[in-house]
């Protein structure tokens, strides 16, 4: 059987995770015996040739995990739209004998790549007419073979869930907006904020919801009133009134009026300081939300994607249509190319014919929850309670160790509360403060500035009460009328809530409803694929990793770096997936002397042959005799005249931190949908107890009866832990070469 050839572009703009895409793509086309050309500056690079074709190695891919941007360029090619420059393109790609392609582009890119595809017998036709290759050399290549990965900062591509870049400038939104929103409390101003997004409001809409912004302007939802700029001065007027010292406006570039006129951040700024009287500034974001190194989940997704298109490209016939790989539900699946750029075009069409519902129409429906969500959220005071409304008493408190974003959800459940009418109450210090009767009614402005906090601002504990504990949490329940409890955390609160429901015989003021929202850096909680705060403490790792491998430049260095996680391998592997470490030890697979006899032969031929650094991150309770230290006394005496060994334990700084864009965004939308849950059970009379959590793209809530039935009870972990089938593509990732 002949090698097969395959290449791999990067076209259009760039975004964070291209490179994390190129390096998967380079090394599971070597992985899998085929041979890898990269084709530099995009399409216009395939139409030049000459050197902007190049055969990759192993090597040619190392360390560009963290970098933002393409290291292979990209390029808008004007040349690529007419058939000449296609034609050319054509003939370089056969020169090359490359016959199929991987383009990480945005709609734009895949277009392009879709009438090439299309285009190509045709092509090689020509070029075998006109002489420019052989009867046998066409006849050797009769199609092109095309997988598309969508690379685009806008997450503006209709079909799979996130793009390649999304998440990452999400991340930098967001760092942006809580440094302006510091300021601006500072001086009492108010910032317009722009960010990207021409046909779609993702990034505003998301950037919103997670920095707590006051009103947002996208291009898919025109404010549905001529008389906005009066209902925005007002609600903001009044947001100033009940306490607020800041405000922020954030705007995407499309944004425009329901007559579909543009609204520009100098038409907004102009409207505010003629009517709040005070200074009103513009930041406009531009490139800094493509800059940067890509996020954690930005680097995890690229390179499941890149992975999955060689895969995919290798295995496809020439008659199967063209796909998009893409991330749908957390789960990497195939999409017809064609139909998602057509879905796509459908979005901004429908916004410029001003067919806005019809755009609406076209996104997700979490799309349109958060537009809701946000909608309660900016208001300045909560809507008062209906008349005659069945008032209820909901209870929040923190559980188990700080999780960031878990400010996040307290500030969403109880704003939303409030909105619906109903007394909300925030517990301090967890079920020790539910004991010693720690409540407090909550108003709408307690929690204002909450939603970017790391750490707990209503405290949190470790305790699962025991005992008298019980007595004084019925007291407290039962003083305080609380007609429902809602607990933000980890282990130890789904531990103490199941104690409740098994203890209901003998303290009826537990026949409440309860539900419990999964918030642990461990990610260790059943029911969900994440729990709140794990994605915030990887991308503190993947940072603290990031520096740590800079340090080593120069030397022979092998780091073993210990992350938390309890006995719960997540943060050990998905930190490895997006830092390229080597190995990855975690409690599930277990650590035999055996494979560190293995590893330290592996990393002293990789040092003898030239690499200057190893990386190893253990998950801190992998195994207990062979701890952190053993292994980099191991290491350093058998790699003695090779490489040096240093440990690096990470400790707290993986709970602390503010929240991640998409820890803010899940806590608030998990908050929702726990506060929906207790008010009908509370209007229903019903007194049931569950766990949320989100599994397959669906939030489901589970009875917490199920709980000891889900779980590794002696180990603290889910029965099923769906990330384990990543082992697969962080070793093949890792290896040195692809034979060993
Ligand atoms: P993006 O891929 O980010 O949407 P563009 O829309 O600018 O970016 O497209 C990138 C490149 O893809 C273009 O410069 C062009 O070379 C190619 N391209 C886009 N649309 C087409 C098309 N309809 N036919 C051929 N090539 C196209």
């Amino acid at each position: 059987m002949t090698t097969k050839r395959i290449a791999v572009l990067t076209s259009g703009g760039d975004a964070q995770g291209m490179n994390a895409a190129v390096r998967a793509v380079v090394r599971t086309a070597l992985d899998k015996r085929a041979e890898i050309y990269a084709i530099y500056e995009g399409y216009q690079g395939l139409i030049e040739g000459g050197d902007c074709i190049q055969k990759m190695d192993w090597d040619s891919v190392g360390g560009i995990l963290q970098r933002g941007g393409t290291i292979i360029g990209t390029a808008r090619s004007e040349e690529f739209r007419t058939r000449e420059g296609r034609q050319k393109a054509a003939y370089n790609l056969i020169q090359n004998g490359i016959d199929g392609l991987v383009v990480i582009g945005g709609d734009g890119s895949l277009t392009g790549a879709n009438v090439f595809r299309q285009e190509w017998p045709s092509l090689v036709d020509e070029l075998a007419k006109s002489g420019e290759i052989s009867a046998e050399v066409a006849a050797a290549h009769p199609s092109l073979i095309i997988v598309g990965l969508v690379g685009s900062i806008d997450n503006d591509f209709s079909g799979p869930d996130m793009t390649i870049g999304a998440d990452s400038a999400l991340h930098r939104i967001t760092e942006a907006v809580d440094a302006i929103t510091s300021t601006a409390a500072s001086h009492q101003r108010t910032f317009i904020v722009k960010v990207m997004g021409r046909n779609c409001g993702y990034l505003a809409l998301y950037s919103a919801l997670a920095t707590g912004a006051d009103w947002v302007l996208i291009p898919e939802a025109p404010p549905d009133v001529d008389n906005w700029q009066e209902v925005m001065v007002e609600r903001l007027k009044a947001g100033t009134q009940a306490g607020r010292r800041d405000h922020i406006i954030i705007i995407a570039e499309g944004a425009r009026d329901s007559q579909g006129k543009y609204i520009g951040s100098s038409d907004v700024q102009r409207v505010l300081e003629a009517h709040l009287g005070e200074e009103v500034r513009v930041t406009v974001l531009g490139h800094v939300q493509r800059g940067g190194r890509p996020s954690a989940y930005d680097r995890i997704l690229a390179t499941q994607l890149g992975y999955e298109a060689v895969e995919t490209l290798l295995k496809a016939k020439p008659e199967d249509e063209p796909v998009v790989v893409g991330t749908r539900a957390n789960h990497i699946t195939h999409f017809p190319l064609m139909e998602c750029v057509n879905k796509t075009r459908a979005v901004a069409d429908a916004i410029a014919a001003r067919d806005y519902e019809k755009a609406m129409s076209l996104r997700s429906t979490s799309f349109k929850d958060a537009l809701n969500t946000l909608t309660t959220m900016v208001r300045a005071l909560p809507h008062p309670a209906a008349p005659g409304q069945k008032r209820f008493r909901i209870a929040v408190l923190n559980s188990g160790a700080p999780a960031p974003g878990m400010n996040t959800a307290a500030r969403a459940a109880i704003r939303l509360g409030l909105d619906q009418g109903q007394f909300m109450l925030g517990v301090k210090n967890g079920f020790d403060g539910l004991a010693k009767n720690e409540v407090q009614e909550m108003n709408w402005m307690d929690v204002s500035g909450w939603a970017s906090l790391g750490g707990s601002m209503l405290g949190t504990s470790r305790v699962v009460p025991q005992g008298s504990d019980l007595y004084a949490i019925a007291r407290t329940i039962e003083n305080n009328s609380i007609n429902a409890l809602l607990v933000i955390g980890g282990w130890n609160g789904y531990e103490a809530v199941h104690t409740m429901l098994t203890s209901r015989p003998n303290f009826p003021a537990f026949n409440i409803p309860i539900i419990c929202l999964p918030a642990s850096i461990n990610n260790n909680l059943p029911g969900s694929e994440f729990s709140i705060g794990a994605d915030t403490a990887l991308n503190s790792i993947v940072d603290a990793v990031d520096k740590i491998k800079q340090s080593a430049v120069a030397t022979r260095r092998c780091f073993v770096v210990e992350v938390m996680g309890h006995w719960c391998g997540y943060l050990a592997l998905m930190s490895g997936l997006a830092t390229g470490a080597e190995r990855v030890y975690m409690h599930e697979e277990g650590v035999t002397l055996k494979d560190l006899q293995q590893d330290v032969d592996n990393l002293t031929r990789g040092f003898e042959a030239g690499k200057r650094l190893g990386l190893m991150i253990r998950s801190e309770y992998a195994n207990k005799v062979y701890t952190t230290q053993f292994m980099c006394s191991l290491f350093e005496e058998e790699g003695r005249d090779v490489f040096d060994v240093r440990p690096a334990v990470l400790g707290h700084l993986q709970q602390g931190g503010d929240p991640s864009p998409f820890d803010r965004i899940q806590a608030t939308r998990l908050s929702r949908l726990c506060l929906e849950y207790l008010i009908k059970e509370c209007n229903q009379g019903s007194n049931n107890c569950a766990f949320i959590g989100l599994q397959k793209g669906k939030f489901n809530f589970h009875d917490m009866r199920d709980f000891e039935r889900m779980i590794d009870a002696r180990y603290e972990r889910p029965k099923e832990q769906w990330w384990l089938e990543l082992k697969g593509i962080a070793s093949l990732m890792a290896k040195f070469s692809p034979t060993g």
